[in-house]
């Protein structure tokens, strides 16, 4: 039967459309979060940075790590314009195996040359394994739980993604921002295990190398090329029953560093005995690192090595931006398991499907068919 209530002339009591429901979102917060959550433009990342905003350093960065092209042309844009405010710091590269006790150490160190030479610090940190592992532990904030806290003090992990050249760029790119936010020592913390030490070294004024003591056979397990690279060479975790082993470890190193040729700078690089736990000979080491920067400082090694990074960087760069270009090309990426697979049953050598990938690109760019 119908309902009276919709007949047109029905003239008693009608329902009015209930009221509606308000949104649950606050319209007010929604406005507040779009202005914090727009992106600043170059010239407020610059002046945040110059002024020492912690928070804004952190979101350039975080720019820097980016995969986005958009975010890396303001990456560049900022890191361009930060430069002139950037180089006045020293840099150190710490390294050593995991477990030698790199963290414990650089917390004790940290405390050290802020309270004694006052300035800010940053610690960064190269992790080539951090992309398999998912997140890096290097220069983790946790692991460094005085410095962590410290007004003074500014951490940053490792950037995840990409190649080692990618990772290590970032790093260095990290440094230039820190820089020009007024942090004048930076440390660069990196897993002592092959080529992120290189890495690592092409962007440091010091390398210091961190040695457990205690198998007997110190030596073996350290790539020469290592031991070339470091400034100091410093034996970790002399305390207790362990003394004895760290004394025996650094003489045997001292031995060691003898052998080879003295390095460009003109520095003999020194071997000492400490322990981060204890906090025991960590002046020594500082006083080592500061005697090292006069010493290279008066020299002109110091200029002159930081002019030799700068340029490995522009190739390195170089390389790196070619490497993509090539890899990330879509015709390039549509063929390459063709080609290999062809290798691989012995239908093309390697050279050929090589040379076969490589002209295929090239002749993309004559004919300008990439964008
Ligand atoms: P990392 O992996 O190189 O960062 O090493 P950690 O700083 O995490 O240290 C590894 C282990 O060694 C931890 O259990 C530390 O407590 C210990 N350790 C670090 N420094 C010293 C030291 O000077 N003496 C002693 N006895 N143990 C230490």
């Amino acid at each position: 039967m119908e309902h009276p209530e919709n007949c047109e002339d029905y003239k008693g009591l009608t329902v009015n459309a209930g009221i509606e429901q308000p949104s649950s979102v606050n319209p007010y917060l929604k406005e507040r979060r779009k202005i914090r959550k727009r992106e600043l433009t170059v010239c407020e990342f610059v002046d945040g940075i110059v002024k020492g905003d912690i928070t804004i350093l952190s979101q350039a960065v975080t720019l820097i790590e980016s995969v986005k092209p958009e975010h890396h042309a303001i990456a560049q844009q900022v890191i361009e314009k930060c430069l002139p405010y950037s180089g006045n710091s020293i840099r150190v590269g710490i390294s050593g195996v995991p477990g030698a006790g790199k963290s414990t150490s650089i917390d004790v160190f940290g405390l050290h040359v802020l309270e004694k030479y006052e300035g800010k610090l940053a610690v960064l940190a190269i992790d080539p394994s951090s992309e398999r592992s998912k997140g890096s532990i290097l220069g983790d904030k946790t692991r460094m739980e005085k410095l962590s806290v410290h007004p003074k003090s500014f951490i940053r992990p490792s950037p995840s993604a990409g190649s080692l050249g990618g990772v290590a760029r970032k790093t260095r790119e990290t440094i230039i921002l820190c820089e020009a936010a007024g942090f004048d020592k930076i440390f660069v913390e990196t897993v002592g295990v092959g080529q992120s030490e290189t890495a690592v070294h092409s962007m440091v004024d010091f390398f210091l190398l961190i040695q457990l003591a205690g198998t007997g056979d110190e030596l073996q397990g350290i790539k020469r090329g290592i031991m070339e690279m470091a400034d100091g060479i410093v034996i970790n975790k002399a305390d207790g029953d362990n003394l004895d082993r760290a004394k025996l470890a650094a003489s045997q190193f001292r031995n060691a560093l003898h052998l080879f040729p003295t390095p460009d700078s003109g520095w003999e690089p020194q071997v000492l005995t400490y322990s981060g736990f204890y906090n025991l000979g960590v002046k020594e080491i500082w006083d080592m690192i500061y005697k090292y920067i006069d010493f290279v400082k008066d020299n002109g090694y110091f200029e002159y090595r930081r002019n030799e990074q700068s340029k490995y960087w522009m190739y390195e760069s170089i390389n790196e931006w070619l490497r993509n270009s090539f890899y990330q090309n879509p015709k390039i990426e549509s063929l390459m398991a063709e080609k290999e697979q062809m290798v691989l049953q012995g239908k093309l050598t390697s050279f050929a499907a090589a040379k076969d990938l490589l002209d295929i690109y090239f002749k993309g760019l004559s004919d300008n068919s990439y964008t």
